[in-house]
């Protein structure tokens, strides 16, 4: 049993089974068409989000009551991992999706819940969450996008840059500074579900990225866009603090991706060192590679060990701000290092389109950035040294039991 199953085995069983499910939607046709698109500069075909949906996985983490799975943030992490096997821009951006479905259903109002949620669910509203701008990604607080107050609404103006399926998102929930003279929340921060129809106040801009289009990235570019009062998220001057929250998880999130990318790659490495002969014996007989192999492989479940172990932390709602950074940090490298062995270790056969390790490697690279670059996440661990390492008490142990 691998490490991986052995995590599933921590999951309660109608969890394991949604697991399972995933995987088996995952491998195959769905699999298939991923490469395809990759290898043609296309993104995957959007009609794969509706069959998402409809197998119940939009809803994954949404609570019950709302017609959701009720899912715990361990199952979360490991059906993300089961589709970033086959496509790590694919996972990162369907994942995207559903997390914007989970927090309407959390932390949504009564008014944006009866709108929006069940279209949500089925996939027939998906959404986007907007921080970044063309000025400001790391540095959120110089956001200038601006939400003046206006009659029945808020006009809001301002661009949103690198939105993860921006093109083809109906709604966004978009980080705005109130501007004018809006009493004392002017200059607060506030987040706004805004619908996004295509039109004279609104347009988007695609972004190109070259070997990376399942991403969708676009511009979203308002001007004096009319937002109807209901669409305010949360009270103003809580917003970005409210998104910092569920920042660990985020950060979990992409590393435990991260990993299950890096393990397809070796996993293609393993096999073709296996079948292919040089100097009369498999590539793996030979020690060099045998060693070489061996090193990705333990980094991979250093790694592995370290989402997950940030994972039960997140899952246990413990204080989790440096392991989820550390997670993150570290499965990137690993990841980046250790697809880009297994793809030197299968010689031109790697590179060829027939392969999965150049896309996962384009992919993965651009996945480091959302949620915290590398130098964020060390500026992140460096400002808690000493509390995590100094005279302070140590971190109380993880309560494993599922608090859900
Ligand atoms: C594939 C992808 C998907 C994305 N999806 C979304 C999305 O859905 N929604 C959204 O809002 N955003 C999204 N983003 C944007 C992402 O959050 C930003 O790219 C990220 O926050 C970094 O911002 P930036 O690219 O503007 O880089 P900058 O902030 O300009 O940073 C540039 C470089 O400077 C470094 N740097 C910055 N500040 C410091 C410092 N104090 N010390 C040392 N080094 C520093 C950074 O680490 C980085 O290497 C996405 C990006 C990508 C690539």
């Amino acid at each position: 049993m691998s490490f991986q199953h052995s995590h599933d085995a921590e999951l309660p069983r109608e969890e394991q089974d949604l697991v399972a499910a995933a995987a088996e939607f995952c491998r195959g046709a769905f699999s298939d068409h991923l490469l395809d698109t990759h290898n043609q500069g296309q993104p995957y075909d959007a009609a794969w989000i509706g069959k998402w949906a409809e197998a119940g996985f939009l809803g994954l983490q949404t609570p019950r009551e709302f017609g959701g799975h009720g899912a715990s943030f361990l199952c979360k992490i490991r059906v993300a991992q089961t589709m970033a096997e086959h496509g790590f821009a694919a996972a990162f951006a369907i994942n995207n999706l559903q997390g914007s479905v989970t927090r309407v259903a959390r932390a949504g109002t009564d008014v944006q819940r009866e709108h929006l949620l069940q279209a949500m669910l089925r996939g027939d509203v998906l959404c986007a969450p907007a921080m970044s701008e063309p000025g400001g990604g790391s540095d959120l607080g110089a956001l200038t996008t601006t939400a003046r107050r206006v009659d029945g609404g808020w006009l809001v103006t301002g661009t949103k840059s690198w939105i993860t399926n921006g093109q083809i998102v109906h709604c966004a929930n978009v980080l705005a500074r109130i501007g004018g003279d809006d009493g004392g929340d002017a200059g607060q921060l506030a987040s706004f579900l805004i619908p996004l129809n295509d039109g004279d106040t609104f347009r988007r801009e695609e972004i190109h990225m070259p070997g990376a289009r399942s991403f969708r990235l676009s511009h979203l570019v308002f001007h004096d866009h009319f937002v109807p009062d209901w669409a305010l998220f949360g009270d103003p001057g809580q917003a970005l603090r409210t998104s910092m929250a569920s920042v660990n998880a985020a950060r979990v999130h992409v590393a435990a991706m991260c990993v299950a990318s890096m393990r397809a790659a070796l996993r293609e490495a393993v096999d073709h060192a296996h079948h292919r002969h040089a100097f009369g014996k498999p590539l793996i007989g030979h020690q060099g590679m045998a060693w070489e192999l061996a090193e990705v492989s333990l980094r991979l479940e250093a790694a592995d060990a370290l989402v997950w172990r940030a994972a039960q932390a997140v899952q246990a709602d413990a204080p989790a701000l440096t392991l989820a950074a550390q997670a993150k940090k570290f499965a990137v490298d690993v990841a980046l290092w250790g697809i880009d062995q297994c793809l030197r270790a299968m010689g031109a056969t790697g590179a060829s389109a027939a392969h999965r390790l150049a896309m996962q490697s384009a992919e993965t690279r651009l996945g480091a950035f959302g949620d915290g670059t590398s130098e964020m996440l060390l500026d992140r661990i460096g400002k808690q040294l000493h509390q995590e390492y100094g005279a302070a008490p140590p971190r109380p142990p993880i309560d494993r039991k599922d608090p859900a």
